[in-house]
């Protein structure tokens, strides 16, 4: 019973139409849109030579009635798969082909079988082994060109190759009966290969799906951001060429956002870099419940995001957009326990209005989002006609840089700064000054920015630092140097280290120096800022914190650096006299710095007026337009020899 059940499991298996595998259904419906014709034309051929050698012997409904339907079958199956050629339908029609051919391979075979064992008895020997030649020849062919869809072939040889080894073996003539035995063991052998070879073709079906899958899932990866699940860096670029197409044919406006967090270092650096990730996972999902089907989002690496905004229709639309991402990663994320307060500058710009390829739009809104750092941390800033003049000015600045003898066109000029307990000047700060003989004179604000930006800014610091060591060296003892450093130069160890050089070859003593580090710069990397002003405090220099107020740091981060002194930025002196916000934020950094037990010095102060709101505040060093501009090397002994009050 059990074996009958078995084999009863196994035969049902073996005329299995797999409906829930398309894909092999798909693979034997190609095979078998190009095999069949074949098999029906060898057939209907067949058959027709057998008619021949019949006509005369047997009855007309033998030998042209029944032929002739038999050969419209074969022609109406020919002719629905020859125009199925190179076709490809759903997956349900595919599979009522197949199983229609399955049904009706069991009539085709019987059909041409009968036919062909009714003309037996009409032929004499030879016309009767040309019978078994043709049942026995044929039917071979139909099961090869079967052999995709195993149940029709399986149907076909049972009932064909059963008849043919039955009435052979019946006739007792030891010639057919011998055939009947060859065939027997060919049909059992051609049932074995056609079972290995469906096998293995249903193997292959499944082996190339698995590895289109697999190069599917790669695909994907190489174009994914892992992290956060974003497209990457890369995916963003292909996208972007696709929407700038799509913008073209379509006449319409696209927008480019390039996105940077603000502060994500040193939460990266504090709190591990576990957290950072889930940071960044957690800004991924806030962009993406932000954004609508006309925007696509990638994260570009590192804590850099980018955006493509599709028909835009105005800039206010566009510039309310930008300002709503900035204002929604303003709000303090929960991390471990603590919520942690990052942002997110933003750079836009607009194709084909302002740039006129992916790749300006790409440059255009990194320029706008470096803007939006330097002067607008946490907004978005729209890549503008200004930006554009300013883009040109960097890039011509870029190229004097480049060809710049540094030492010969660099020189560094002097501002006081001034006691106002009636020491006089206590100290200079050194200032770069650039005249190239290509642009003339750069203002630092332009060559400083564009120096660090392409990396030169290392190699423009040793000779300004060498040329204001070289001058300080020639005043009195109790006469300090302030020095202004870029966030690069204490970027590293190793670049503070040829500083260290510097300053020890000149012979001035550190102890009267005075390093300026912006707020900026530190926040830019504070584990690093934090080793080099180590190194720096170590050889006797002080370390002021220049631009105070203006950046992003926290009271805890200011803590942690060696610092000596605070430079309060003078956007809070301009005015504070008569503009009681400006009063009140300098009336706190004074007594924050008077806390922390730091000096402060006030800059820009050019009026008396601020002048005296400082004094009324207990400031007690201060430098400005007031007292003097930036003076020459050769102009700081005179003024060092002159009396403040004579200024
Ligand atoms: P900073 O270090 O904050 O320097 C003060 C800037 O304010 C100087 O501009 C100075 O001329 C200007 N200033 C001083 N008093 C007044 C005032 O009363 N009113 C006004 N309106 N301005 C005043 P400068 O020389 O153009 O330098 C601009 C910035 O360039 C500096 O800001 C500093 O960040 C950078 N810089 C200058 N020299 C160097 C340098 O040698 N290395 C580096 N890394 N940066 C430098
Ligand atoms: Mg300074
Ligand atoms: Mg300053």
């Amino acid at each position: 019973m059990a074996l009958i059940k078995g084999l009863g499991e196994r035969l049902r298996a073996l005329m299995a139409l797999p409906r829930d595998d398309p894909r092999l259904l798909r693979a034997q419906y190609t095979a078998l849109a190009r095999q069949l014709p074949m098999m029906y034309f060898i057939l209907v051929v067949n058959t027709w030579i057998l008619v021949a050698t019949h006509v005369h012997l047997a009855p007309l409904a033998l030998t042209l009635v029944v032929p002739a339907l038999l050969t419209a079958v074969s022609i109406w199956r020919t002719s629905y798969w020859w125009r199925r050629r190179g076709q490809m339908p759903d997956d349900q029609e595919i599979h009522a082909s197949l199983l229609r051919t399955a049904v009706l391979s069991l009539p085709v075979a019987v059909g041409f079988a009968a036919w062909s064992l009714s003309l037996y008895p009409y032929g004499d020997d030879y016309a009767r082994a040309h019978v078994a030649f043709y049942m026995a020849i044929t039917v071979i062919g139909c099961i090869f060109s079967m052999m995709h869809l195993r149940c029709a072939a399986l149907i076909t040889s049972a009932v064909v190759d059963t008849a043919f080894i039955l009435f052979f073996f019946n006739t007792g003539t030891p010639v057919l009966v011998a055939c009947a035995v060859n065939i027997l063991l060919v049909s059992v052998a051609m049932l074995v290969i056609l079972n290995s070879h469906y096998n293995t073709f249903t193997r292959l079906v499944a082996e190339q799906a698995r590895s289109e899958q697999l190069s599917d899932e790669n695909l994907r990866l190489a174009h994914e951001d892992s992290l956060t699940g974003l497209p990457n860096r890369r995916q963003f670029f292909t996208a972007l060429g696709q929407a700038l197409e799509r913008a073209q044919q379509d006449n319409t406006r696209l927008a480019v956002g390039i996105l940077d967090l603000d502060g994500f270092k040193p939460i990266n650096d504090l709190y591990g870099h576990s957290v950072g990730d889930s940071l960044l996972v957690q800004v991924g999902e806030r962009l993406r419940a932000l954004i609508d089907t006309r925007t696509q989002l990638a994260r570009l690496g590192g804590d850099e995001f980018a955006l493509i905004i599709e028909r835009v229709e105005s800039d206010a639309q566009l510039l309310a957009f930008g300002q709503m991402i900035c204002q929604v990663l303003a709000v303090p994320i929960t991390l471990t326990d603590v919520p942690v307060q990052i942002g997110a500058s933003l750079g836009v710009t607009t194709y084909p209005d302002r740039a006129a390829d992916a790749e300006q739009a790409f440059e255009f809104a990194d320029y706008a989002l470096y803007q939006s750092k330097r002067n607008h941390r946490g907004q978005v800033s729209v890549f503008s006609e200004q930006h554009q003049a300013q883009l040109e000015r960097d890039i011509l600045t870029e190229q004097a840089l480049r060809r710049a003898d540094l030492d010969a066109e660099l020189a560094v000029v002097f501002q006081p700064i001034i006691a106002l307990d009636g020491r006089g000047t206590v100290a200079f700060e050194a200032l770069a000054r650039w005249h190239s003989p290509h642009l003339g004179f750069v203002p630092p604000g332009q060559f400083i920015s564009v120096a660090e930006r392409i990396g030169m800014i290392n190699q423009l610091t040793v000779p300004l630092l060498r040329k204001a060591l070289a001058t300080a060296s020639q005043w009195p003892g109790d006469v300090r140097l302030s020095f202004n450093l870029s966030a690069r130069d204490c970027g590293s160890p190793q670049a503070a280290q040829v500083l260290i050089d510097t300053i020890r070859a000149s012979g001035f003593d550190p102890a009267r120096l005075d390093l300026e580090i912006t707020e900026t710069a530190v926040m830019q990397d504070l584990q690093q800022v934090q080793l080099v002003i180590a190194m720096f405090r170590e050889m006797g220099c002080g370390i002021s914190l220049d631009d105070f107020g203006t950046g992003y740091s926290s009271l805890s981060q200011l803590h942690a650096l060696a610092l000596t002194k605070l430079k309060v930025d003078r956007s809070f002196v301009s005015d504070m006299h008569i503009n009681p916000a400006s009063f009140k934020i300098v009336k706190s950094l004074l007594a924050l710095s008077a806390d922390m037990q730091l000096d402060c010095i006030v800059e820009g102060v050019e009026s008396a007026q601020e002048l005296s709101a400082l004094e009324s505040l207990g400031a007690k060093l201060v430098q400005g337009y007031y007292f003097a501009k930036p003076m020459p090397a050769q102009q700081t002994l005179v003024w060092l020899e002159t009396p403040l009050c004579e200024v």
